[in-house]
């Protein structure tokens, strides 16, 4: 009886220990949310010409990084790839918004592009994918990358966003924001939600970084910012979930006017596009060629040096800092352009005031990056780090084994809060809970013990009772009935 006991109040205590996932070190690890936000073209000094109160104030109360420097190309899906996967752009393989394909010349634009499984699901896998394997719940929202099925699975809770969608709207904006904090994170408890807003992109492109316009959408995110702190605080999730907003690019004003020689490829002298199979020009200021059977080298000797302010490289010769060679996707010239520059096939075709996808070393190319929540340091400026650290970050923070990856969280752990240090305080609201159950499991142990001791008694008594009654039972039968 007494062993039995013993065993059960064993089990009761030890059981919330075991079934509580541990850190590497055996720790205790208590996984917090984490919610990644992307504002798509917020370039890291956007805050400096214009007052952004919500933004100050989540830099006083979180972490916020000079500015990150991006994955080249510096266009959209690929550098959202890349804080996906932790990979460069040449390993994980989305190394442009479009989809080519160079036998038939066909060519999708962003949109179509998500659509195209065989496009992303390339070899590396996003984290949402990865972290649903590891029994995390997962969602996202318009970001890069979600419509796609990863080696047959899917995103679970998604939502992609309509064709020709208005992604200035914020009243939009807001429901988005109600739909992932209240209804993703609150009611259905999702453990990682992605989350993509497509400004101040478009306005940078269509008015210019250095515009009043620009400077009003930045005023639009900072509300937006706000009102999602708010509503973390309003559904109670403030001390459970960890906050990431950054972007994907920066934004350069393009020179024009009269002001510059544009690059005009087929006006460059021994450059002729008879001489090409396939091209990807008058995308801004980058492009791709693949020259005709033996034609390459009169391609490129026609170019190098064709204009100031053309670089031109063959793909297997391009700088190794910029980790955009080795994929067979790139074809074998690369061209981009030094910053205010774009690159027309036959005449300009583009007449956007801003541009991006220039060298990731140029400073109007870096994004921002602030971070808050239970996981992160308050008050922290940290220096300037790559964005394909991100995803280490991300899977540390929740407790995920990574895929291989480019990155390392030793560039990022310096923002984190220590786990050794903190342990299960790391969250009042769950170490309360925790102690609760500490608490309650120790009361049935005790009370468990209480009952076996009592019951031993008992039965110890009625042995001696018997013994007693046997010896005096014509004197004492009358008492037998009060037991
Ligand atoms: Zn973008």
């Amino acid at each position: 009886m007494m062993s039995l006991c013993f065993a059960v109040c064993a089990f009761l205590i030890l059981a919330p220990c075991t079934a509580a996932p541990r850190d590497a070190a055996g720790g205790a690890f208590i996984r917090n949310k984490l919610l990644l936000i992307s504002f798509d073209g917020f370039r890291w000094d956007y805050d400096r010409d214009v007052d952004t109160p919500n933004l100050d104030k989540m830099a006083q109360e979180g972490v916020k990084a000079r500015y990150v420097t991006p994955a080249f190309l510096t266009i959209t899906s690929p550098t959202h790839f890349t804080l996906l996967t932790g990979r460069y752009i040449e390993n994980h393989g989305v190394i442009h918004n479009m989809w080519f394909n160079t036998s038939t010349q066909e060519k999708k634009q962003y949109y179509s592009t998500q659509f195209v499984d065989s496009y992303w699901d390339n070899g590396s896998l996003p984290i949402w994918i990865t972290a649903q394997r590891q029994g995390l719940k997962v969602g996202s929202l318009h970001f890069p990358g979600t419509a796609a099925t990863y080696r047959g699975e899917t995103v679970k809770v998604k939502e992609v966003e309509p064709q020709f969608y208005d992604y200035s709207n914020e009243t939009d904006w807001r429901w988005n924001i109600d739909k992932v904090i209240g209804e993703w994170f609150h009611d259905q408890d999702l453990d990682f939600v992605s989350l993509y807003f497509g400004e101040p992109d478009k306005t940078g492109h269509k008015y210019g970084p250095d515009s009043p316009e620009r400077q009003k959408m930045v005023q639009q995110v900072d509300r937006t910012v706000g009102y999602m702190r708010e509503r973390i605080h309003h559904f109670g999730l403030s001390d459970q979930l960890n906050m990431i907003i950054t972007a994907d690019h920066g934004m350069t004003t393009v020179l024009r006017g009269g002001l510059v020689e544009e690059i005009i490829l087929s006006k460059i002298p021994g450059f002729n596009f008879k001489d090409i199979t396939f091209h990807l020009v008058d995308y801004g200021p980058s492009g791709m060629l693949l020259p005709k059977e033996g034609q390459l080298e009169k391609v490129y000797q026609a170019l190098k040096g064709a204009h100031p302010h053309l670089h031109v490289y063959k793909k297997e010769e391009m700088p190794a800092h910029l980790h955009y060679s080795r994929h067979p996707r790139l074809l074998p010239i690369i061209l981009f352009a030094d910053p205010g520059y774009v690159i027309n096939g036959f005449l300009p075709l583009q007449f956007h005031k801003g541009e991006h996808g220039f060298d990731n070393q140029v400073m109007d190319m870096k994004p921002f990056f602030r971070a808050v929540g239970p996981d992160f340091r308050k008050d922290l400026e940290v220096e300037p780090f790559e964005t394909v650290h991100v995803y280490a970050l991300m899977c540390h923070i929740l407790g995920i084994k990574p895929e291989v990856h480019d990155g390392h969280l030793n560039s990022t752990k310096n923002m984190l809060i220590s786990k050794e240090s903190t342990g299960e305080t790391n969250n009042p609201q769950k170490m309360s809970l925790y102690q609760v159950v500490i608490g309650l499991t120790t009361l049935t142990a005790f009370l468990a013990l209480v009952f076996a001791v009592t019951a031993t008694y008992h039965v110890s008594k009625r042995k001696a009772s018997r013994s007693y009654k046997s010896k005096h039972a014509a004197v004492e039968d009358h008492r037998d009935t009060r037991f």
